[in-house]
């Protein structure tokens, strides 16, 4: 078995490696801060599409071990190969597996392109012969590119802003240097291969496909996930090009609630989650910044949250299958309230007119946004000896 010393290959936004033991430390902590907020027994099916990092993770974690559930996951991921590391989101699922066997919790994962036919029809399959029909539904993928499953088009989303360009202050991930960046807005085109990508189509294809299989069951609930944000973003995020896929996303759960309700008394609905560092929040221009002022922010009000304590509220608080959902004028659920509370954002916003090269380490918390991008990919983490080979042909058991 391969033994590797395995350090941090990082260039910007990107890392290209990921360390096992350190990835199976994140999921213990997650694990751990599930289970001291006590398991709710409950005999439950759930489905996470986007399971193996950041959002969709922390709701199978949650679900797990808040709820004893089943669970089962889909992701893309790369596997170990030679002497070459596999991806976090692999080693994060390898550590769930094995966490999950251990407390006698079934588990079952497909890696593959979600968004094709072929991986829809093998997760149904599997499901039906492992599992049985299934409660929960949860959607939490984040790509760059889909290629639609009916015209063999490959579209590819751009984090872009819409009918004006826009001029912000970012931070440059290699040199901590503050800069300012204009950027040039988006095509039609680019708009409408955005929604392809991020919107809703393919979570309705998902629920469609559960129930044209009849494997929900009476009552059964999907949640997708969104993003709204401060006006600080607002050109970037939700005026922007992935603005208009939520706004898609958002739509699609109205429709899909229709259709569950009638089919078998169920629901859909979006949670609109706070912002956190996961791979996909890092490559938004300007939001590295932002994360750098608002987790001090949040820190220092005893308001922060990571991605698990999040999605223990959701499944906690609002989806636990014996309550009902809080919805806002709009139908979705708010887990963003403290991130936009107006005391966090009137000090987020007083720092970023402020924020320099110079003073970014007494205003912000670079070197904090740097240290969470890293232990994303297992590395950072104080427990580990980074100069020390270690295993990383981990298996992905039970799938
Ligand atoms: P992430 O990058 O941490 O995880 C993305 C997941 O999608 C991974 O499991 C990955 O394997 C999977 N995936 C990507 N392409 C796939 C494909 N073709 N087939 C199968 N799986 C695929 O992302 P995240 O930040 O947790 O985002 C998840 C959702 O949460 C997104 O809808 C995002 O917009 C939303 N959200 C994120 C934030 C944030 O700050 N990160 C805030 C609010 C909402």
């Amino acid at each position: 078995m391969p033994r590797e010393v395995v350090q941090p290959r990082i260039r910007g936004f990107i890392c290209t490696n990921a360390h096992p033991a350190g990835c199976r430390e994140n999921v213990r902590r997650q694990i751990a801060v599930t289970q001291s907020l006590g398991t709710l027994p409950l005999s439950l099916n759930v489905v996470v599409v986007g399971a193996s990092a950041g959002y969709g993770l922390a709701a199978r974690i949650a679900c797990a071990f808040g709820y004893g559930a089943k669970t089962f996951g889909v992701f893309f991921e790369r596997p170990p190969e030679g002497s070459r590391t596999g991806s976090a989101g692999y080693y994060n699922t390898a550590a769930f597996h094995a966490a999950a066997r251990e407390t006698g919790l079934y588990a079952g994962s497909l890696n593959g392109d979600a968004f094709s036919d072929a991986v829809k029809t093998q997760t149904l399959e599997t499901i039906a012969r492992e599992m049985g029909k299934v409660n929960l539904l949860v959607y939490s993928l984040a790509s760059p590119r889909r290629t639609h499953p009916r015209t063999g088009v490959t579209h590819n989303s751009v984090l872009k802003p819409i009918g004006v360009p826009y001029t912000s202050k970012t931070v440059d991930l290699n040199s901590g240097e503050v800069t300012s960046l204009t950027l040039q807005p988006a095509s039609d085109k680019e708009i409408a291969d955005t929604v392809a990508v991020m919107g809703g189509e393919d979570w309705e294809m998902w629920v469609r496909a559960f129930s044209d299989a009849d494997l929900f069951a009476e009552g059964a609930r999907t949640v997708a996930f969104s993003y709204v944000g401060p006006e600080l973003t607002h050109p970037i995020y939700r005026h922007g090009t992935i603005g208009k896929a939520k706004e898609h996303l958002e739509q699609t759960a109205h429709t899909l609630d229709a259709f569950l309700q009638s089919r078998i008394g169920g629901g859909a609905y979006v949670s609109v989650n706070k912002a956190v560092v996961t791979q996909a929040s890092a490559a938004i221009p300007v939001v590295p910044l932002y994360l750098s002022l608002l987790y001090p922010v949040m820190r220092a009000k005893g308001l922060h949250e990571d991605p698990i304590h999040q999605m223990n509220r959701l499944f906690r608080e609002h989806l636990h299958p014996h309550k009902t959902p809080l919805l806002d004028e709009e139908r979705r659920i708010r887990l963003d309230e403290r991130e936009l509370r107006l005391d966090v954002q009137a000090e987020v916003l007083s720092r970023w007119e402020r924020i320099t090269t110079e003073n970014l380490a007494e205003l912000a918390d670079f070197e904090g946004f740097r240290r969470e991008f890293r232990r994303l990919f297992g590395f950072d983490l104080p427990m580990i000896d980074y100069d020390q080979p270690t295993e990383i042909e981990i298996p992905l058991e039970g799938t």
